[in-house]
């Protein structure tokens, strides 16, 4: 049986092989779970994660 590992990215569902996330991604833990971003995503992410925390600081 060939099982392949793949990473998926938690924002916009792209995938690579492998059991880690290449160190171009992004992970962190929001309410105990795990999310994984590509780094497209990471920038996207954390922009409006900063943001987020702007507003959600109120
Ligand atoms: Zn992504």
């Amino acid at each position: 049986m060939n099982v392949s590992v793949s990473v998926t990215c938690d924002f916009c569902g792209r995938q690579v092989e492998g059991e880690q996330p290449p160190l171009t991604w992004t992970t962190s833990v929001e309410r105990g779970r795990v999310r994984r971003y590509c780094e497209t995503c990471s920038r996207t992410h954390l922009r409006s994660m900063e943001a987020k925390l702007d507003s959600e600081w109120w």
